[in-house]
């Protein structure tokens, strides 16, 4: 099946990102374009600064076009109205292609956001299995027969919802997109993905496989360019009728205004977090969790919506358990992202470096005591290593907002009561952990918990079957599953008189 060679080591990873050719044109109507301006925008690899691509930067015309395409094509019906069985055939062998080119689409992200390669590796597997998961659920899903009197049949039919707009961002580049294009394409609809300004260039690869794979025309389009441009015009236009985002909070809240200023499209949106993880002083290994919770944090440089940022440790093992995970924080060093041996890579890009070096600074002068790391290493490249702070409290800076890098903030508590009141101190509710061996404590915290997501004895389990999103201010949608969806279909009510 693999058409791609299968590097294993740095060297062999280096040839064949010497050998890549990236596409970096918008695919617009089953073509691939210069953006209607001719603007285009720099893609840098963040490891070494060296440029990667002049990207078409697309804007407002070029998202009025992609639209109208979108519309024709989902008025045609060629996808819409295809039978659910060969939507899925054709869906299964996008994914058949992914898998053939999983290697290279992993190297493109890692060099484009300057994650790992071996994590690259992971998100083209739960991207695929995403894929298929989706394109399996979709001719296994049946329509309702209301339970009404004999004088009547009613029939509840799920319908494709039109034109969806996804908007994802750099973080997980292909995994995100993966998560909102499937179900929304195995629904029937047409859609247009805007990929993050920071790491556009694996999704307008995926598009090369799409067409390959026979999704027809303008079913499937890629803009790439920035949120405040052809973002915003998606999310403002008229004819787009549901939007699908991944990414903060504060653009979060922009696209529900920009709905509600347009044609009340719909909105899911996955949001931020600052997320609990709590050890109690019961649980067992302390060392095996010391290193999924330093993990937890430091995994994909921390720039993870699911991060578990926020560490609360009973203060009776408090000490020795900061220490447990001080060691493990010293073996997930980062390293260079093409090097298959590195835990983490590079900061995204200089503005989320900057940034996370100014909550480090903040933590330092609001009184967090630093434990390890701190301080960027030296160039080209743009790496800050794990970053431990002691004594935080819910008061101060980094105990509160979302860094989205590798700065773990750890808490004490005493009581479980202390524990919940803590961990539910935010405006976020994505995800939450609990360490412990009394089933009536797990239950009882589980259960009180405001999160979208539980781990119980692990930090970020789940595969394709499970639901995935926030509550509060973490969002409103849910990604995986056969629930999402229903976010990309509507239910069209039929009442039928019958002659009694
Ligand atoms: P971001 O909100 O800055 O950008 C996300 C996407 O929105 C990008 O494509 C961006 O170009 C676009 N955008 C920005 N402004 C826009 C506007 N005015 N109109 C339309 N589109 C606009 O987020 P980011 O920095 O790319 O990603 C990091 C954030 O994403 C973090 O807060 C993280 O927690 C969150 N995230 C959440 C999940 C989840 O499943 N809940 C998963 C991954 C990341």
């Amino acid at each position: 099946m693999s058409r791609s060679p299968s590097p294993r080591t740095l060297a062999d990873w280096q040839a064949m990102a010497a050998g890549l050719d990236f596409e970096s044109r918008a695919f617009l109507d089953d073509a691939f374009v210069d953006a209607v301006s001719g603007d285009t925008f720099t893609s840098t690899n963040p490891a070494s600064g060296e440029t990667l691509a002049r990207v078409a930067s697309c804007d407002a015309p070029d998202a009025e076009r992609a639209v109208s395409v979108a519309r024709e094509t989902f008025a045609g019906g060629e996808w819409s109205r295809l039978a659910p069985g060969k939507r899925k055939k054709i869906l299964l062998r996008l994914a058949d292609l992914m898998e053939a080119n999983k290697h290279e689409l992993a190297l493109i992200d890692t060099l484009d956001m300057g994650k790992p390669v071996k994590s690259s590796l992971g998100d083209m597997a739960g991207a695929i299995a995403c894929i298929r998961y989706q394109a399996e659920c979709i001719d296994k899903l049946y329509g309702e027969v209301a339970p009404t009197g004999e004088e009547s049949l009613a029939l509840v039919l799920r319908e494709p919802i039109g034109v969806v707009a996804a908007i994802v961002p750099w973080n997980f580049p292909l995994m995100m997109t993966a998560w909102k294009i499937a179900p929304a394409l195995a629904a029937g609809n047409s859609v247009i993905l805007k990929p993050s300004e920071k790491s556009p260039l694996s999704a307008l690869r995926l598009a090369q496989l799409a067409k390959e794979a026979g999704i027809p025309r303008g079913v499937f389009q890629v803009l790439p360019g920035f949120g405040h441009t052809v973002g915003k015009a998606l999310a403002l236009s008229m004819e787009v009728d549901c939007l699908a985002f991944t990414g903060s909070t504060a653009v979060g809240k922009q696209l529900m205004q920009y709905a509600g200023q347009s044609n009340l499209k719909r909105v899911y949106l996955e949001c931020g977090g600052k997320s609990p993880n709590i050890v109690f002083a019961d649980c067992k290994e302390l060392d095996k969790v010391a290193s999924h919770a330093a993990a937890a944090i430091f995994h994909n440089q921390g720039e993870v919506c699911i991060a578990g940022s926020r560490l609360l440790v009973e203060n009776s093992i408090r000490e020795a358990f900061i220490d447990k995970v001080l060691a493990a924080a010293e073996s997930m060093q980062p390293g260079d992202p093409l090097d298959p041996e590195s835990f983490m890579g590079a900061i995204v890009d200089e503005t989320q470096y900057r940034r996370i070096l100014d909550y480090i600074r903040q933590g330092v002068e609001e009184g967090a005591r630093l434990r390890t790391g701190g301080q960027a290493l030296d160039g080209p490249g743009l790496f800050i290593p794990p970053t431990v702070f002691d004594g935080v409290t819910p008061q101060m800076t980094i105990g509160r907002e979302e860094i989205f890098g590798p700065v773990l903030a750890v808490f004490g508590f005493d009581t479980e009561e202390e524990a919940v009141a803590m961990a539910n101190d935010t405006p976020y509710g994505l995800a939450a952990g609990l360490w412990s061996q009394d089933i009536d404590r797990i239950m009882r915290v589980t259960r009180r918990l405001q999160s979208g997501q539980v781990f119980v004895n692990n930090w970020a389990g789940g595969d394709q079957t499970m639901p995935f999103g926030g509550v509060k201010q973490s969002g409103n949608g849910r990604d995986k599953s056969h629930h999402s969806l229903e976010e990309y279909s509507s239910l069209k009510s039929v009442w039928i008189s019958l002659a009694t």
